[in-house]
């Protein structure tokens, strides 16, 4: 049986009416900019994250880059993160001109490693900028108190997280700033581009609000250099139809995990490791294989959609060679780098779909 990593028509099938109807309203009313979807969405995206603040933007990576320029981090500076993560996290670091100073992870939660920080803060290090990775929350205490100490400002890299729980507190709501993407592949995915950041700080929030928009206000008065970083009303629209329909969404997905963890227990395969501290959403579900290329040939040739997030860490990409890192500095990362393997968790996969999946990784254990 052919099953897809993500199957996207297969959630739009059952709110087709409501986003067709919520993107017409949106043209209808030519607010083509901003407007009270907009506002609406980040209410809702503030409240759900138990955060004051929600300012929309145009993608979770120009939320991580608002957010450093908000704090005015740049050249000079050095901000800690994890070299296992998706490009944009470093990547924003790198834009504006500071120095992305690479952490390894705990190889149990893929999460950068608490323990491995504080020797890595130096007199430039600006922020921790941790990542809550497949959806589960890093070690956000243990984060929390060395960036208290050294007065560090910390962003919370939620793109895969939205809605995660770790000790009673929602993603994006312990850090300075929390970013969401709305990418398509996200647990909460537009029909296109776009993002939020959520902060509790008033102040903070009304300087990226500007830094979104050129840092303008009024219009034509610049207070400093912003950029064009705005969430698409149509955006907003076809979100809030989703959004009451997030949390059911990754209930499904814990399911699904469960059905896989059962079948998969008692064999070879590292299955997920959830703290007893978090409530992951799994934005990903990935195991872990020594023949881990051979077995996602196989899984394609066999119609099994799968994924490797991510095959080559950040600090031995080509764009950060500059950095100086060499193969075995983050052996962690690394060796995850080589042994990943995202499967199928998408909300509505059913069991016949489930078990293909099962069946197809097991026969190609080795
Ligand atoms: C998706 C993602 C981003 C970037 O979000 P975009 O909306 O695609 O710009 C950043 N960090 C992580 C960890 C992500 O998964």
């Amino acid at each position: 049986m052919q099953v897809p990593l993500l199957d996207l028509k297969a959630q739009y099938a059952k709110i087709k009416n409501d986003v067709l109807k919520a993107v017409s309203e949106v043209l209808d009313s030519q607010v083509c900019i901003g407007g009270p979807k907009v506002a609406e969405l980040e209410k809702q995206v503030a409240q759900l994250s138990g955060c004051k603040y929600g300012i929309g933007m145009s993608s979770g990576t120009d939320a991580l880059l608002a957010s450093l320029m908000t704090l005015g981090i740049g050249s000079g500076d050095e901000v800690i993160t994890t070299p296992f993560t998706f490009f944009a996290t470093a990547g924003s670091i790198a834009r504006v001109g500071a120095k992305p100073v690479f952490v390894d992870i705990d190889p149990k939660t893929y999460n950068i490693n608490p323990a491995l920080i504080e020797k890595a803060v130096t007199k430039k290090t600006k922020a921790i900028m941790p990542v809550h990775l497949y959806g589960q929350m890093a070690d956000m205490d243990a984060i929390m108190a060395i960036a208290n100490k050294h007065n560090l400002a910390v962003i919370e890299d939620a793109a895969q997280a939205i809605g995660s729980v770790y000790k009673g507190k929602r993603a994006g709501s312990i850090g300075t700033f929390g970013c969401f993407s709305f990418f398509p592949s996200k647990n909460l995915g537009g029909i296109g581009d776009g993002g939020m950041v959520v902060c509790n700080d008033e102040k903070l929030a009304a300087k990226i609000r500007l830094m979104r928009d050129h840092g303008q206000n009024p219009t034509y008065y610049y207070h400093f250099v912003g950029g064009n970083f705005r969430l698409d009303p149509i955006q907003a629209a076809a979100l809030l139809v989703k959004l009451p329909y997030l949390n059911e969404w990754s209930q499904a997905r814990r399911q699904n995990a469960e059905f896989y963890n059962a079948k998969f227990a008692g064999t070879l395969i590292k299955t997920p490791y959830v703290h007893s501290d978090c409530i992951t959403i799994y934005n990903q579900y990935v195991i872990r294989v020594s023949n881990r290329d051979e077995m996602a040939a196989n899984l394609r040739k066999n119609n099994i959609g799968c994924a490797i997030y991510y095959p080559v860490p950040l600090h031995l990409q080509e764009c950060f060679a500059y950095l100086g890192y060499k193969e075995g500095d983050m052996p962690e990362s690394e060796k995850a780098a080589k042994e990943v393997l995202a499967l199928p968790i998408y909300p509505e996969l059913t069991d016949e779909m489930k078990n293909s999946v099962v069946q197809a990784v097991i026969e190609n254990l080795k």
